[in-house]
């Protein structure tokens, strides 16, 4: 994952509520007869998979570029914070 701002494409109000989706592996052994499970190892990550993020708001998923893309089209503007409640 990248260490740059997200924008979801989609809904396009979120910023800051994402999931990351991960592919996992888990290898498995089948009996070759009766197709049943035999053995199920733990699950591991693919390696060199893209990240897929997912738009808490919306749902909408996508690869990670669209969701970076999407915020340098669109950054956020600082804000100034109002000092009258200090
Ligand atoms: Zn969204």
């Amino acid at each position: 994952m990248e260490d740059k701002p997200y924008f979801c494409p989609n809904c396009r109000s979120n910023r800051y509520k994402f999931s990351r989706i991960t592919t996992f592996s888990t290898p498995f052994r089948k009996d070759a007869i009766t197709g049943v499970l035999l053995e199920k190892d733990e699950p591991v990550i693919v390696p060199d998979v893209e990240d897929i993020i997912q738009c808490q708001v919306c749902q909408f998923t996508g690869n990670e570029m669209r969701f970076i893309k999407q915020a340098e089209r669109e950054p956020r503007t600082q804000t100034t914070v109002p000092t009258m409640y200090t």
